[in-house]
């Protein structure tokens, strides 16, 4: 049964991760109508403990979302719906302006209920995408296993506690040297993994052999490990290059089906192109958080971030029903 909360709101923010939380948060307490739609699939759920996040180092991710929800929907006019966005599709100007749309700008947004929640339906005048990214591993049979314990993918939030370990890093991806003089800071005792990709330029390869860091180009087989411990790489040929840990770059996708034929520009990497106020080449749709270049960094980047257009969105919809242009001067 669809739950049609047929009275229009602000703004439908798609995701109660950190970024669309602190939007929802900020927004709100703009005496907006918010409405929070999220599937619940964080992408660090892999892991137990977050880091970096000013006042709450160590806190487990569950608990800052947990917290963050209970925030916004202190607030009269903040709805969370748990489900999964489906469809969000733009209204006629006619049909924005009869629902009372004073820009003649809004879109309907369907959302499937989850964990026994009502089917969600919403008519917005903006639209906030913050839905994060699926993350695709290299394709190896255990990496599942030690990823979020012993591999990582953030350098920035879990390179401390691998301080003076022996680390690998596994990649595919051409900005594998820029993390590998990252990982440096923390480790000395580092073999970059490309798993026969060619993605180290030699002169690369040399700088980092310059530090002590060897390149390895030969095909991974499989993680190693005994229990629940990472013991080495194997290789393709069976040698086992010990490593008790170290970071994955996975391949990140975009996951915003649910926009259907609305052509959003991505760049390169597939992420969401926005301009300098977190608006996407579609008028009225947002993006923030990790869905937008430069890709995943950090929980409390993804928040501050989306105060940041929360603050732009908001000013857009009072210039909107002013008619007084969209320029912050
Ligand atoms: C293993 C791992 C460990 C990490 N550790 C740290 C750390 O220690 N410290 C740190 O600062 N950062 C850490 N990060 C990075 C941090 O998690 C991200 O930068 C941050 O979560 C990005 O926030 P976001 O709101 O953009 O996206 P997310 O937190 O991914 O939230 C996106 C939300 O959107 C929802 N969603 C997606 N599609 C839909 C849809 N169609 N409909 C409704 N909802 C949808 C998802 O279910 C999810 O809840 C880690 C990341 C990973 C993968």
């Amino acid at each position: 049964m669809t739950d049609l909360r047929e009275a229009p709101i602000g703004v439908a923010v798609i995701g109660g991760g950190p970024a669309g939380l602190s939007a929802g948060l900020q927004l709100v307490r703009a005496n907006r109508r918010i409405a929070i739609l999220d599937s619940n699939r964080p992408r660090h759920s892999a892991t137990l403990q977050s880091h970096g996040f000013l006042t709450r180092d160590g806190a487990p991710p569950l608990e800052l979302r947990r917290i963050g929800r209970e925030e916004f929907e202190a607030y009269p006019t903040a709805t969370f719906a748990q489900a999964v966005t489906r469809e969000v599709v733009p209204l006629s100007r006619d049909e924005a302006l009869a629902v009372g749309f004073p820009d003649g700008l809004g879109f309907r947004v369907r959302g499937t209920g989850i964990r026994g929640s009502a089917d969600v339906e919403f008519i917005a005048r903006r639209v906030l995408v913050a839905a994060g990214l699926t993350e695709e591993l290299p394709p190896l049979p255990m990496i599942r296993a030690y990823y979020g314990t012993a591999l990582h993918s953030c350098v920035e939030c879990d390179g401390f506690e691998k301080t003076d370990k022996p680390l690998a890093l596994i990649g595919e991806t051409s900005d594998l040297f820029g993390r590998a003089l990252l990982i440096s800071r923390f480790s000395s005792d580092l073999v970059v993994f490309t798993n026969g990709a060619d993605t180290v330029r030699p002169e690369q390869e040399a700088q980092l052999s310059a530090i002590g860091i060897r390149v390895e180009r030969r095909p991974i087989d499989d993680i190693v490990g005994e229990r629940a411990e990472m013991t080495g790489v194997r290789l393709a040929d069976g040698e086992v290059i010990p490593r008790v840990g170290g970071f994955v770059r996975p391949r990140w996708h975009a996951p915003i089906e649910f926009m259907g034929a609305a052509d959003l520009e991505r760049d390169e990497w597939g992420l969401i192109v926005v301009d300098e106020r977190g608006e996407t080449s579609v008028r009225g749709v947002y993006a923030v958080g990790d869905i937008v270049p430069p890709g995943p960094q950090q929980l409390i980047i993804a928040a501050g971030n989306g105060a940041r257009v929360a603050a732009k969105l908001n000013m857009d919809m009072i210039r909107g029903a002013l008619g007084v242009g969209m320029v912050d001067e």
